[in-house]
C-alpha cells in the first residue's frame, strides 16, 4: 500500500525543567535539566494529523493555576505565547480547524494538554492509556491532569493499528500502560520515521539501554525500546525521541519540514550477527 504521508513538521511546545533522573534514570538526583515539549504535524493525502498536543496553553500565563502547585513545581514549564499549538500551526499558514485527527502517545500533562485547541478533530489514544489515565494508581497519577482528557470524545485504539496508509500506531507500554509510538513510512525526502514519544526519552537512552526514569513497568519499557530500535535498524528509520534537548535542537522545526539532523544525536543501527 502506498504511503499517504506528504510531510512532517516538528512543532515547538516549550520547555520543562525537570529533575534529570525522571528523564534518564540514575543521572543524578536534585539536578534539573531542560527538556523539550514536542508536537508533530503529519501531512497526509487525507488531511493533517497532529501527534501530541503539548502542555495546556494555560501554563503560558499561570502554571500553578493550570496544573496545581505540585505538578507546576515538579515540571517548571517555560512556555511562551508563540509555543501555543495554534501559533505553531500559523507558522505553516494553518489553523486548528485544519487538523483532522490528533494522536496521543499517552495522556501525561506535557502531551495531552492542548487537546481542547482541536474541538473539530478525531482524538485517538490507546484504550489501555485512557483506562489508566482516568483511574491511575497513587503517585503514578500525578502527571495526569483530568481536565486534559475527561471532556474529549475519544476514538480508542486496541493495540497496534494501521491508522492511515503509511501511518502506524505501535503499542510501546512501560512508561505508561497504554503508551504508543507512531511509525511513518516513506515520508518524502525523509524516509521512515519513528516518533517514539516517551518510550525512548533520549538517544543516549538507546545506547545505554535505559528505560524512561518514570515507568509504570520498567521491564515492559525496556522491551518497548528494543522493539522500536530493532524496527529502526531494519528500516533505516529516523528515531525522534521524547525529551532529548540536544536532538531537538539539531532537528529542523516548523516552518521548516523535519529532516534528518546533520549534527546532533541519532540512533545508530546496531551490528547484525556475523556468521562468517
Ligand atoms: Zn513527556
Amino acid at each position: 500500500m502506498k504511503s499517504s504521508i506528504t510531510s512532517v513538521h516538528l512543532l515547538d511546545g516549550g520547555v520543562l525543567d525537570v529533575e534529570s533522573s525522571v528523564v534518564v534514570p540514575g543521572s543524578g538526583f536534585g539536578r534539573r535539566i531542560a527538556v523539550p515539549v514536542q508536537m508533530f504535524l503529519v501531512g497526509t493525502t487525507s488531511g493533517y494529523v497532529l501527534v501530541d498536543t503539548g502542555n495546556d496553553p494555560g501554563v503560558i500565563d499561570d502554571p500553578v493555576g493550570t496544573w496545581g502547585a505540585d505538578l507546576a513545581a515538579a515540571s517548571r514549564p517555560r512556555m511562551q505565547p508563540h509555543q501555543h499549538p495554534a501559533r505553531q500551526l500559523a507558522l505553516l499558514g494553518l489553523a486548528p480547524r485544519d487538523v483532522r485527527a490528533v494522536v496521543y502517545t499517552h495522556l501525561h500533562h506535557d502531551h495531552a494538554g492542548g487537546g481542547r485547541v482541536f474541538p473539530h478533530a478525531v482524538h485517538v489514544v490507546q484504550r489501555a492509556e485512557h483506562r489508566w489515565a482516568t483511574s491511575p494508581d497513587g503517585h503514578a497519577g500525578t502527571a495526569y491532569v483530568p481536565a486534559d482528557f475527561t471532556a474529549t470524545t475519544w476514538t480508542l485504539a486496541d493495540g497496534d493499528w494501521h491508522m492511515l496508509p503509511g501511518l502506524q500506531l505501535m503499542m510501546t507500554p512501560g512508561h505508561t500502560p497504554g503508551h504508543q509510538s507512531v511509525v511513518l513510512w516513506d515520508v518524502p525526502d525523509l524516509g521512515n520515521v519513528i516518533l517514539a514519544g516517551d518510550a525512548i526519552n533520549t538517544v543516549g537512552c538507546i545506547d545505554d539501554g535505559l528505560p524512561p526514569g518514570i515507568a509504570t513497568d520498567t521491564l515492559a519499557a525496556v522491551h518497548s525500546m528494543h522493539r522500536l530500535t530493532a524496527l529502526a535498524d531494519a528500516t533505516d528509520a529516523l528515531v525522534v525521541t521524547g525529551h532529548d534537548m540536544t536532538q531537538f535542537e539539531a532537528l529542523p522545526k516548523a516552518p521548516d519540514p523535519l529532516r534528518r539532523p546533520t549534527g546532533g544525536p541519532v540512533h545508530q543501527a546496531r551490528k547484525m550477527l556475523d556468521l562468517r
